[in-house]
């Protein structure tokens, strides 16, 4: 017996029992899941040796004259024609003029190819629009990205038959069709696969003929667009009990297109989300019947809708929701710093006292990095690729980082943040963060169980094929197969841990990096992360095996770190991207510290709550001997990134660029307008500081400043008067035009389900 038949047959045989007990063992959707899309940077993370350059040779995504184009015009039009104070608390709705605005300028049309009539806009223009869209108003943001997200234009795109493609795609880029897409319902939210909404395969009349087709009757929820929606991309349990099909009764989740004035359908209601007003409610259908060509792909897709949900989710998720996010993140440095600036106390502005400064520092890296990953997301999704664990990592992190980003925007603006009125910049955004937190994918779900184990199964470089080998059905091809991978795993383990170990002990300094200039420490530390992660997650998943799924606590700390990394690597290339700007120096070392922090800090918080505890002590040993390496970014460097909010520079257009910058006499202009002025009296004011003199005239007088710099402070001060205004009202006008009506009638029928 050669060597190689003694490993297989003696050490391998035994492993490959062993691995088939505590491998997971996955449902069929569980496993259509976790197949769909594809891997990427991710994937050279977790072998613990990131090439470097491979990220660094990712094109820069860039927009086309015809997207700038896009950008310059319709979209700030229609940001121009946005007023989110009047439209949530007056109109309830956004106007007509604006619906038809967003729909003549095929806003819903983003994602759409140009020969069905659509912009086919890049995956970075499309997340620009919306970032744009955004800092003016969620409600707008919303209703723009829905379409262009997962629905029935994406579906059509990647599965539709091109008869389907034909004549929907070019309605849905015109805006003539709304679409929306409807999947949850009141038993199956997070479990969406289990839910009840069924469909039975039958004959009945369609246009005078009896055709064969679907009975359906759906009961979903919170769907979005769905009130003003002319199409319903409907998810449902399709069955064949009368065989007409062939012998399978069972077919599976399907997706079928369902016009909305069929006779039984019945949507128009609305749920009011956070109070945000973009159109969401429930709908519902009984015993409606469609012809089979209106399943998505048509009869070759039956059954296959779980699968088809799954390849649509891992695009648009990429962008929908980190746009937002990002755009959040950005508009609360840019409004924050600029408040912090003009909102004095104690007689100086409260920019300068440190604990609003660390506010500050933090909300001006979380949007650094936000946008870094957006860019990056971008620029993967545009080679081409459906990224699943990414966008995933992606739609979780981004939304949990706008949350830390808009808190600590509403702690800085105090007072001025919770009254609530046209003059208030945050409230709106601060109510809408809880959508981006539960829609596609809650965050608890996607974070503990999904990022890692997602992600270790597509993205780790050996257990994809020893699992798929432990599934052959050829118990000899099975074990050749399992062999092969399994020593491959353990020579690529071994390797895992020399680097750990060697990275570890010298606290990063041998460690891979490209020649980044002063950026080139960090990648030494990224490098050491990686491989860290990497050992750790064998362990792990050595350790654990398929127990490691019910243990989500130690799942969503190594997502943690995957998740990290993949940020960290973002931030490193925007700093490449941005031509390594020496002013953004102190936004790349704070974003870097902070996230190298968290990363120590889960590694420690794994040390501790490992279950096999030699495993833990020896992964601690090689990667943690002396406790975390990092203890995130020094107070003066969150100093310096506070200080980059609060005066004009090239860096702060660069956190900020492409946000709306407000209109007329609207709460953003009258902070721009005051900030402006802010820099622009700053030396005068020094003056009259200096001199002890409040009075503008009387520095006029004594010759401490000019005529024109009085006139300037005197419109400074009234600008800030302005910023600081809060708004009240008569209690006549809190009636909320009708709204107490709505509210009655929606609590009824809530009560009615509890009885
Ligand atoms: C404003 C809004 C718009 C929406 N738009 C649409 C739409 O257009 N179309 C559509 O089909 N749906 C839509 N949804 C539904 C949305 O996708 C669901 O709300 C979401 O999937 C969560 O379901 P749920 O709210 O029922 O929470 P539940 O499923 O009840 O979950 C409650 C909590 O438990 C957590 N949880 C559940 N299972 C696990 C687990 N295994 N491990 C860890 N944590 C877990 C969740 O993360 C969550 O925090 C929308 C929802 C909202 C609020």
């Amino acid at each position: 017996m050669d060597w190689h038949q003694f490993r297989r047959n003696r050490i391998s045989q035994p492993i490959f029992g062993w691995a088939q007990r505590v491998l997971p063992t996955m449902s069929e959707t569980e496993s259509e899941a976790l197949e769909a899309g594809d891997v990427w940077w991710e994937a050279d993370l977790f072998t613990g040796n990131p090439e470097w350059q491979r990220l660094l040779d990712t094109p820069r995504p860039e927009l086309t004259s015809e997207e700038r184009a896009f950008m310059d015009g319709p979209v700030e039009e229609l940001c121009d024609m946005l007023d989110d104070w009047k439209i949530t608390w007056e109109d309830g709705d956004l106007p007509d003029e604006m619906w038809t605005f967003i729909k003549r300028n095929r806003f819903f049309g983003m994602i759409v190819p140009k020969k069905y009539g659509g912009l086919e806009f890049s995956a970075f223009a499309h997340s620009e629009v919306i970032r744009t869209i955004s800092s003016r108003s969620a409600t707008a943001a919303v209703t723009v990205m829905v379409p262009n997200s997962l629905g029935p234009g994406e579906l059509l795109m990647q599965f539709g038959t091109e008869e389907q493609r034909e004549y929907w795609l070019p309605r849905l880029a015109r805006g003539e069709e709304v679409p929306c897409f409807g999947l949850t319902s009141p038993e199956a939210g997070s479990d969406a696969a289990s839910m009840t909404d069924s469909g039975i395969i039958c004959r009945d009349t369609w246009k005078g003929e009896e055709v064969l087709g679907i009975r359906l009757n759906w009961h979903k929820r919170y769907i979005t667009l769905s009130p003003v929606a002319t199409v319903l991309g409907l998810a449902f349990k399709l069955r064949d009990p009368n065989h007409l099909l062939g012998d399978e009764e069972e077919l599976g989740i399907t997706v079928a297109l369902v016009p909305t004035d069929l006779p039984g359908v019945t949507t128009g209601r609305r749920h009011l989300p956070s109070f945000q007003m973009f159109q969401n409610g429930p709908t519902e259908g009984k015993d409606v019947f469609i012809p089979l060509d209106h399943v998505i792909g048509g009869e070759a897709q039956l059954g296959k809708g779980w699968k088809m949900l799954m390849a649509a989710l891992a695009a648009g998720r990429g962008i929908s929701l980190p746009s937002l996010s990002a755009a959040a993140a950005a508009f609360c440095a840019r409004t924050t710093g600029a408040y912090a600036r003009v909102r004095e106390q104690f007689g100086i502005p409260i920019g300068k006292f440190e604990g609003v400064q660390e506010r500050l520092g933090a909300i001006a890296a979380t949007a650094y990095r936000l946008d870094a990953a957006r860019r990056l997301t971008c620029a993967g999704l545009d080679s081409g690729l459906k990224l699943a664990v990414i966008s995933a990592i992606m739609k979780a992190h981004a939304t949990d980082q706008m949350r830390q980003a808009v808190n600590d925007a509403m702690d800085v603006h105090a007072g001025k943040a919770v009254i609530d009125g046209p003059s208030n910049y945050l409230g709106n955004l601060y109510r809408a963060v809880p959508v981006g937190i539960t829609v596609e994918g809650a965050n608890i779900l996607t974070r503990n169980l999904i990022i890692f184990g997602q992600g270790a199964i597509r993205a780790h470089p050996y257990l994809l094929k020893e699992m798929n080998a432990l599934e052959e059905e050829d118990r000899e091809l099975a074990l050749t197969r399992f062999d092969e991978a399994f020593w491959a795993h353990v020579g690529h383990g071994l390797k895992t841990a020399g680097r750990a170990w060697i990275r570890n002990w010298s606290g990063g300094l041998i460690s891979p990096s490209p020649k980044a200039g002063k950026a080139r420490p960090y990648y030494r530390q990224l490098s050491r992360a990686a491989a860290s992660f990497a050992l750790l997650s064998d362990f792990a998943l050595l350790t654990l095996g398929g127990a490691l799924k019910r243990k989500e606590m130690l799942s969503a700390r190594l997502g943690d770190i995957l998740s990290e990394l993949y940020f960290l690597s973002a931030v490193l290339k925007r700093w490449e991207d941005d031509g390594r700007q020496t002013e953004d120096l102190p936004l790349l070392a704070y974003s870097m510290e902070e996230g190298l922090a968290t990363i120590d800090r889960r590694f420690a918080e794994l040390f501790a709550n490992l279950p096999n505890r030699f495993a833990a002590g020896l992964c601690k040993f090689l990667i943690q001997p002396l406790g975390p390496h990092r203890h995130g970014p020094r107070d003066k460097v969150a100093v310096r990134c506070a200080e980059i909010l609060m005066a004009p520079s090239a860096t702060r257009d660069r956190l900020t660029s492409g946000l709306h910058r407000g209109r007329g006499n609207d709460a953003i202009a009258t902070l721009e307008r005051a900030f402006s002025l802010s820099v622009l009296t700053e030396k005068s004011r020094d003056a009259m500081r200096k001199a002890a003199i409040d009075d503008p005239e009387t520095a006029v007088a004594t010759g401490n400043i000019t005529a024109a710099e009085a006139e300037q402070v005197a419109e400074y001060r009234k600008a800030v008067a302005a910023v600081i205004a809060v708004d009240d009202f008569a209690p006549e006008e809190l009636a909320l035009h009708g709204m107490g009506g709505e509210q009655r009638e929606t609590g009824r029928s809530a009560q009615a389900a509890r009885m």
